[in-house]
């Protein structure tokens, strides 16, 4: 099938893409990558009058640091989470989720702004804002506001994101010395949605695991923080962790999806496993870097 027709806009400027989104409301739909909307627009399970093609504003693309934060912007392709330096030290975690997004040539168009608009569980981007709390900059002709990705994901699908809203950029915190950064994750076919996966990252010290941040894969309507399984890594020593009960204690309450793909019961046996599989790396990692501190990935103190 084909999309239905619609009125195509390439504003240059987000002055100029927050007016047309102002004016348009509900009839727009941003374009970014296009990996996602236009399969559903071709599939005509969405057809909006509008799009409004965000592709030749420059200044949505790349990242900055400053202040112990990442400022990726929302035109950043997934691709550019893998080869670019400053976000590879940065937030390394990016880097480690990119590669399980789809093939390379979904991941030379689809943006960072793109995945965490469409708001599917089973993406890695939004597990991975999720664990590292991080922000969602928006902005309106009203102004822009930073929503904290706990707050950003409300459910299947769906954001605290009004009409007019476009998303900007994506704030994250850089963590210090002494951490690990891992994805596990289990699909059936190389390149398909992981039926459950795990973004997990920890910082360690003087052998104690003092920092966990877990964020799952496909466990739920929205991306979801594995608060119990980081509270019982905190203060343990780095050596001694169980990851196999972490790893089930933390999904034990969950109620992922029960489809074709595989029943509840079944992914939550995936998501145990990837959770036990996603820390056993990141600790290896952080605990290399407590002993010999001057590897330190994320490039210094925060
Ligand atoms: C075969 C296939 C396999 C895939 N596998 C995976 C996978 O394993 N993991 C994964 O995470 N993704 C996967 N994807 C999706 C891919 O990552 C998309 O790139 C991503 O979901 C959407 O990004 P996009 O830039 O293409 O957004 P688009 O398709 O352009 O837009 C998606 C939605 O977000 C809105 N939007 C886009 N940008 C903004 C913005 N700046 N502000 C406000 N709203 C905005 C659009 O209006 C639309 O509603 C796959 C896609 C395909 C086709």
């Amino acid at each position: 099938m084909k999309a239905a027709a619609f009125d195509y806009h390439a504003p240059e400027s987000v002055d100029a893409a927050v007016a047309l989104l102002a004016e348009l409301g509900d009839e727009a739909k941003v374009l970014a990558g296009g990996q996602s909307l236009v399969p559903v627009m071709a599939m005509r399970l969405g057809r909006p009058e509008h799009i409004v093609d965000v592709n030749r504003i420059e200044a949505l693309a790349g990242a900055t640091r400053s202040n112990g934060t990442l400022r990726v912007g929302a035109l950043t392709r997934h691709r550019d989470l893998e080869t670019d330096v400053l976000i590879r030290d940065s937030v390394p975690l990016l880097a480690r989720a990119a590669p399980h997004i789809g093939h390379f040539q979904i991941r030379n168009r689809g943006t960072v702004g793109g995945s965490l608009a469409h708001a599917d569980s089973a993406a890695e981007l939004p597990a991975v804002t999720v664990a590292l709390d991080a922000e969602i900059e928006v902005r309106s002709s009203r102004g822009s506001r930073r929503i904290r990705a706990a707050d950003f994901f409300v459910s299947i699908f769906m954001t605290a994101l009004e009409p007019d809203e476009l998303v900007t950029a994506v704030h994250l915190p850089v963590w210090g010395r002494g951490c690990g950064f891992a994805v596990a994750e289990f699909a059936r076919r190389h390149g398909d949605f992981a039926l459950a996966g795990a973004a997990c990252g920890v910082q360690v010290d003087g052998g104690r695991i003092v920092r966990a941040a877990v964020g799952l894969i496909g466990m739920g309507g929205v991306p979801v923080r594995a608060r119990p399984a980081e509270q019982a890594l905190t203060g343990a020593d780095a050596h001694g962790a169980d990851l196999v009960s972490t790893g089930r204690d933390a999904v034990a309450a969950l109620d992922p999806p029960s489809d074709a793909h595989g029943s509840a019961a079944y992914r939550r046996h995936l998501g145990a496993q990837m959770i036990t599989q996603a820390l056993g790396r990141a600790l290896a990692e952080a605990q290399g870097q407590d002993r010999n501190p001057g590897q330190s990935q994320a490039g210094g103190t925060a």
